[in-house]
C-alpha cells in the first residue's frame, strides 16, 4: 500500500523525479521533494498540493551531506517518519574519454556515486531504528552493460548497481528488514539530454532518444509496484526501457 507512505525523492524537479512524485501522490503518498532548481520543486508541489495530494520541498544538492540529512530530518519533523527514499538525481554529460572531459567526470561521481552515499548516510539511521524502509536507486542499463561514450556515466551507474546489492545483502543479515530496489532504464525522455556538452554525443543521443525515447511515467510505474509489494518482500531489481530499443 502506498497510501500514507512518507517517500523522499531526489531529483525531483523534472523527469523521471518528477512523474514519480506526480504517480506517488495520486496514490495518496506524502512526498518531500528535493533538488536544486527551487523554482520546478515549487511548481510541481503546488500542482500535486492543487490535485488533493501531500508534497513539500527543499533546495537539495545531493553532492552535499548537510543537505541530504535535512531533507530527511524535514520528513521526519513534517510527517513523523520516513517509509522509502527513491535516490534519483543524476547527470549524464557522455563523451569519448579522449576528449578530456575531466570536469564532467568529476561531476559525474560527485553527484552519480556520492550523491547516492551521501542520501544512504543520511536516511539509513532512521530506518534502523525504526526497523523499516525502502531505498529505491535509479541505475541505468549503462550500469548492466558498456556503452562507448559512457566510460564514467557507466562505471557510476555500475556502482549504485553493486552497492544497492550489498546494502540487500547487509539489511537481511542486519535484520533491519530495509529493503532495495534498482531500476535500470534505457531511453526516457526526460531533460537528461541537456547536461551532454560534447556536440556530436549529443546528436548521436538525440537520435536515439528522438527514435525509442518513452515516457518517464514508465519509470515513476515500476517505483510504485516496488514500493506496493508487502513488507516481506524485496523486488530487487528492474531493467525497463522502449519495446523497440534493440541495445
Ligand atoms: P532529468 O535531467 O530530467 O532529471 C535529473 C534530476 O537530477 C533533476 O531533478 C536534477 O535537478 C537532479 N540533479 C542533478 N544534479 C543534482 C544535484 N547535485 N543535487 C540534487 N539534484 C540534482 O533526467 P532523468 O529524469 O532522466 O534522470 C533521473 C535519473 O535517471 C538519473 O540518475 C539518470 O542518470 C537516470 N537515468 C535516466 C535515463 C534516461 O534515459 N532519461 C536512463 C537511465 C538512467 P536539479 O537540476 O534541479 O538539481
Amino acid at each position: 500500500m502506498i497510501k500514507d507512505k512518507v517517500v523522499v525523492i531526489t531529483g525531483a524537479s523534472s523527469g523521471i523525479g518528477e512523474a514519480t512524485a506526480k504517480l506517488l501522490a495520486s496514490k495518496g503518498a506524502k512526498l518531500v521533494l528535493g533538488a536544486r532548481r527551487e523554482d520546478n520543486l515549487k511548481r510541481i508541489t503546488d500542482e500535486i498540493t492543487w490535485q488533493g495530494g501531500s508534497a513539500i520541498y527543499q533546495k537539495l544538492d545531493v553532492t552535499k551531506q548537510e543537505d541530504n540529512d535535512k531533507i530527511v530530518k524535514l520528513a521526519v519533523d513534517t510527517f513523523g517518519r520516513v517509509d522509502a527514499i527513491f535516490l534519483n538525481a543524476g547527470l549524464m554529460p557522455l563523451s569519448p574519454l579522449s576528449a578530456l572531459k575531466t570536469d564532467d567526470w568529476h561531476k559525474m561521481v560527485d553527484v552519480n556515486v556520492k550523491g547516492v552515499l551521501n542520501g544512504v548516510a543520511s536516511v539509513l539511521p532512521v530506518f534502523t531504528v525504526q526497523k523499516s524502509g525502502h531505498i529505491i536507486a535509479t541505475s541505468s542499463v549503462a550500469g548492466l552493460k558498456a556503452y562507448p561514450g559512457g566510460a564514467v556515466y557507466g562505471g557510476t551507474k555500475w556502482f549504485v548497481r553493486d552497492f544497492m546489492e550489498v546494502l540487500r545483502m547487509e539489511s537481511a543479515m542486519e535484520k533491519t528488514n530495509i529493503r532495495t530496489a534498482t531500476i535500470y532504464p534505457a531511453a526516457i525522455n526526460t531533460e537528461l539530454l541537456t547536461t551532454i556538452s560534447e556536440k556530436e554525443t549529443l546528436d548521436q543521443m538525440q537520435g536515439v532518444y528522438d527514435t525509442y525515447g518513452i515516457s518517464p511515467e514508465r519509470i515513476a510505474s515500476v517505483v510504485a509496484f516496488a514500493l506496493e509489494q508487502p513488507e516481506d518482500t524485496t523486488i530487487n531489481e528492474f531493467t525497463i526501457g522502449p519495446a523497440n530499443q534493440p541495445w
